[in-house]
């Protein structure tokens, strides 16, 4: 009985995890106000990527690409990138930042967009826009290595290195959020208004649930609502809690480094433990007592998991793939829920999965077999599923697995990004107290309609 942490044995990939760095560029831009970024790269690279977002959010998204085509990638094209600053910048009189988003084909040409950054701040916005406050900002996504999982992380990065100035303390926390759906950013912000903290939400993706408004001038464009004002008072705050090691880690670490802002970074607040912490953290921090409002939802969630774990979870077989932060999370949940997450597929070539506590805890902790796969794709559980016996009871992953369950008939709850082939999945939390109930009487539920479905052991509904 051991959990065992592996590479994947196989060389390349059937059916990815993830998509490429980029992606994840591209999701931190579109979190930020008055912002739109310009993928240096083939269209591609922007058309794909928007489309998972829309299929995802069921909303439209603008991103630019500077269009490559072939004579560049022999002679490089930096003045692409020049030209789409100025096209963004003519069309788009409310734009005040601007990332410019790496791909594999400009790294690998090595087009210099540090350089060309440069040279538009000295050239063309003292020029021709020299009453416009504009940002530019390099990001390098080479798709070669990573995923959008580290292309998300290095893109906080960059946005907090090229935009936090030290100026008098604000006084609020800065909350990175990490890679999450609107219904989380709710369920946090109700969390932190309870303890009644002031915080930046950083890269603020709530409002990727607007609304359409009886007049059409006041419908809100799907967008991010982070302002450049806010990412420049990532310097002053009183504290950063960066909620997911791998998608915001990064960031958290540089303000701390540079302006020795007092840092904390996870747990993910999936379940009741992790949410219990990030209150402690928040308190912690900021002095703020835990209020009685928050111990009665705490409460109301133990009753809801109560009805629940002993009679229905307990032993049920697991799979879990996806974002690191998220899998693992789940897993812990699972975990208290007396579950057994016997694999966990992590999408990428991190090679600092290794070092993190929440896998040794893990592995010093289960008395069940139980593997976690890096580098894995979505063929290591159709392969073990298929060829290797393994028995599963419940996969947790996001829609591009949904084959493997309904061909093998193994009920699954859809969570993650992206999700597009169930309504309305963004609107609700996994964090929290309010994620935890959601999380688990979406998985109660999905096992009860498959013991119906299957005819087994059905009857316990009629009784519980
Ligand atoms: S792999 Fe390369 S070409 Fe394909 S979408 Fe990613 S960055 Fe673009």
């Amino acid at each position: 009985m051991a959990c065992e942490l592996k590479e994947k044995e196989r060389v390349g990939i059937i059916n990815p995890i993830f998509t490429c760095q980029p992606a994840g560029a591209q999701y931190a831009s579109i979190g930020i106000k008055d912002c739109l970024g310009i993928v240096h790269g083939g269209q591609g690279c922007v058309m794909f990527v928007r489309l998972l977002f829309a299929q995802h959010f069921k909303e439209n998204f603008d991103i630019a690409s500077s269009s490559l085509h072939e004579d560049a990638a022999v002679f490089g094209a930096v003045h692409r990138v020049e030209e789409a600053v100025d096209v963004v910048l003519m069309r788009y009189p409310h734009v005040k930042v601007i990332p410019i988003i790496t791909t594999c084909s400009t790294e690998v040409i090595g087009d210099d967009v540090d350089g060309v950054v440069r040279k538009l701040n000295q050239g063309l916005l003292k020029e021709k826009y020299a009453n416009r406050e504009v940002h530019l900002i390099s990001i390098h996504t080479p798709s070669f290595k990573g995923s959008q999982v580290t292309g998300y992380d290095v893109a906080l990065e960059a946005f907090v290195q090229t935009l936090a100035k030290k100026d008098q303390p604000n006084g609020k926390v800065n909350l990175i959020t990490g890679w999450v759906n609107p219904g989380d950013v709710t369920a946090l912000k109700h969390l932190l208004a309870e303890m009644k903290v002031e915080a930046t939400v950083l890269f603020e993706i709530e409002s990727f649930d607007s609304p359409i408004m009886p007049d059409s001038d006041k419908s809100a464009v799907s967008h991010g609502s982070t302002t450049v004002e806010e990412l420049i008072g990532t310097a002053n705050a009183l504290g950063t809690i960066a909620l997911n090691k791998y998608e915001g880690g990064k960031a958290a670490q540089y303000l701390a480094n540079e302006f020795d802002i007092p840092t904390i970074i996870g747990p993910t607040p999936i379940g009741i433990r992790n949410t219990d912490t990030f209150l402690q953290n928040l308190k912690k921090m900021t002095g703020k007592p835990i209020p009685e409002s928050l111990v009665r939802e705490r409460g109301i969630a133990i009753d809801a998991l109560t009805d629940l774990v002993h009679m229905f979870f307990a032993d049920k077989r697991v799979a879990i793939y996806g974002h690191p932060d998220l899998v693992i999370g789940l897993a812990e949940f699972c975990l208290d829920l007396e579950m057994k997450p016997v694999l966990l597929l992590l999408g990428d070539d991190n090679v600092t999965y290794h070092d993190d506590p929440r896998i040794k805890a893990f592995q010093e902790k289960v008395d069940f077999d139980m593997q976690i796969i890096c580098n894995s794709d979505l063929w290591e559980l159709e392969d073990r599923i298929k060829n290797q016996g393994l028995e599963l009871d419940l996969i947790l992953g996001h829609s591009k697995g949904r084959f493997i369950s309904i061909d093998n008939n193994i009920p699954m709850v859809r969570v993650g990004f992206p999700t597009y082939d169930r309504a309305g999945l963004y609107r609700h939390p996994v964090v929290g107290y309010a994620g935890a109930i959601w999380l688990a009487e979406e998985m109660a539920n999905t096992l009860f309609i498959d013991m119906e479905y299957k005819k087994n052991k059905e009857w316990i509904l009629n009784v519980w």
